[in-house]
């Protein structure tokens, strides 16, 4: 796990957060430019003494999800719709295909 020593927030929606004088060296910090969707973080840096100030993350981004909310995701669910047709046996696999083929002719009204 790598640990950042520099705060990151959320533009626009944290930019009340985002930091206005450098931390080490107390000068004005000037931010060159916003996140946008497709260059989503930006590093705000201080231009006297090139320190990272903070980083920026676009809005247009979801928030990284929380280990916690991850875990409370639903289960992947099985696939769901008309069983496969495949089965290791050839000969039962052959039954499978030819009772799908009947209940699809059965479906157009074929008669036989
Ligand atoms: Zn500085």
């Amino acid at each position: 796990m790598t640990t950042r020593s520099y705060p990151q927030f959320r533009w626009p929606s944290e930019r009340d957060l985002v930091p206005t004088h450098c931390d080490n060296c107390q000068k004005w910090l000037l931010r060159q430019e916003t996140p946008t969707a497709s260059y989503p973080t930006v590093d705000v840096v201080c231009l006297y003494c090139t320190r990272v100030a903070c980083e920026l993350i676009t809005d247009a981004l979801p928030p990284r999800m929380t280990p916690a909310q991850f875990r409370a995701l639903p289960v992947v669910q099985a696939r769901r719709g008309p069983q496969s047709a495949y089965s290791p046996d050839p000969a039962e696999a052959a039954r499978l295909r030819l009772l799908a083929y009947r209940e699809r002719q059965r479906a157009l009204g074929v008669s036989r």
